[in-house]
């Protein structure tokens, strides 16, 4: 039986990264016989135009009906100004939530053809090759209660709470160490357990998951710290783990070691390895419309969903051999651009990648 892959383009540039990584994705289909049937949907402020929400139910039905997802980006000025309750991004968090995607895999790898577009030395992140695991449903963003309460004094307060069961620590940490077995076989995990209670929690069931990967070498990290070692020796780190809010953070700042946030792809798995698929990065809103989005994450995210959801190792390690050559071609989009490379849109970018990938 064919699988079925859900298309939600999104919002700002998404539209248009999504149709580079379509295009890809049909090529894929076709050369190694892949069996996948698209379909298509809105989510974010597409929906809420559409619908009046930001995830329709019938939208959420069809991601729940299919074998992975796979989203372009959410939201855009058109829809700040609008109640918090159905902002474009309250959709991202609700698909996420009611997929169970528990599991977010971030890779921050350089290229080794765009080590000049990290902003640190080609000798610091040359080689580069992290994976971020950040918990993806729980924790301070998901916490109640929350909220804004007045104080005796009139005064108002504003506060979220940052709770993590053992069964949520537990299944994250599988999933950092299954990654680092895979890989480099080092994990660490990164937690605040000098100060807070959820992290010496936290601290307390990584050990006890460690006792089943003795292949596997476990560190702990205040995040402090591993938010400095990211910049000073990035290259100590092969899977790191962490909680929500630690992982928003430091997987966006590996990004940056990485030259562009246009370069990352991510996953969000659930239990039985199900993923949603995207881009790290937002909607640009910035450069919607031009044609100059860089597509190579969206495309990059077809590769992990090949090799995640569908364990089709051989068409995901030739997707990135096509952007892989594609580079050494020294195409780039303004993003990732530097002296003496040709400038490209993001049309040409996908079909160069689809010319590599059809050529291999
Ligand atoms: P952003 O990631 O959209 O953009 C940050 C900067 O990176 C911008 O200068 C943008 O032009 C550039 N950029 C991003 N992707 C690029 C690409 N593929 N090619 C070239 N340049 C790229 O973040 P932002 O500006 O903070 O947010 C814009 C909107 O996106 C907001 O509405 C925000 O809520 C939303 N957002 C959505 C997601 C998501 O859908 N997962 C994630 C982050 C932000």
């Amino acid at each position: 039986m064919s699988k079925q892959i859900l298309i939600l383009p999104g919002d700002g540039i998404g539209p248009e990264i999504m149709a580079q990584a379509v295009k890809v994705l049909e090529v894929a289909n076709d050369k190694f016989q892949l069996d996948f049937e698209l379909t298509h949907d809105v989510i974010g402020g597409a929906a809420i135009d559409k619908h009046g929400v930001p995830l329709a139910d019938e939208t959420l039905a069809r991601a729940r009906e299919a074998d992975a997802v796979l989203l372009g980006a959410v939201g855009g000025p058109k829809w700040d100004t609008i109640e918090r309750d159905i902002r474009p991004e309250r959709g991202l968090l609700k698909i996420r939530a009611q997929l169970g995607l528990f599991g977010n895999l971030r890779p921050a790898i350089l290229y080794p053809q765009l080590a000049d577009a990290s902003s640190l030395k080609p000798e610091i992140v040359a080689g580069l090759d992290i994976l971020i695991v950040r918990e993806l449903t729980g924790g301070i963003y998901f916490g109640a209660p929350r909220g804004v309460r007045e104080l005796e004094n009139g005064e108002r307060q504003a506060y979220d709470t940052l709770p993590y069961s053992e069964s949520e620590i537990r299944r994250i940490a599988r999933v950092g160490f299954d990654m680092a077995r895979v890989r480099g076989k080092k994990l660490c995990s990164v937690d605040k357990a000098n100060v807070l209670a959820s992290s010496q929690l936290w601290r307390e069931i990584v050990e006890q998951v460690a006792k089943d990967y003795p292949d596997v070498e476990l560190s702990h990290m205040y995040v402090d710290n591993a938010a400095m070692q990211l910049v000073r020796a990035p290259k100590q780190f092969d899977v790191i783990v962490t909680d929500n809010l630690f992982g928003d953070i430091l997987s966006d700042e590996a990004s940056m070691l990485t030259g562009s946030i246009g370069m990352l792809p991510s996953a969000s798995l659930d239990a039985n390895n199900k993923g949603m698929y995207e881009p790290c990065h937002g909607s640009a809103p910035d450069i919607a419309g031009q044609g100059i989005a860089n597509p190579l994450a969206t495309i990059l995210s077809v590769s992990m969903m090949l090799r995640y959801s569908f364990n089709q190792h051989t068409a995901a390690d030739a997707i990135e051999q096509a952007v892989s050559r594609v580079l050494d071609q020294g195409l780039r989009t303004g993003d990732i651009w530097s002296a003496g490379c040709t400038q490209v849109g993001t049309q040409e970018m996908g079909d160069a990648v689809v010319a590599a990938l059809q050529n291999l």
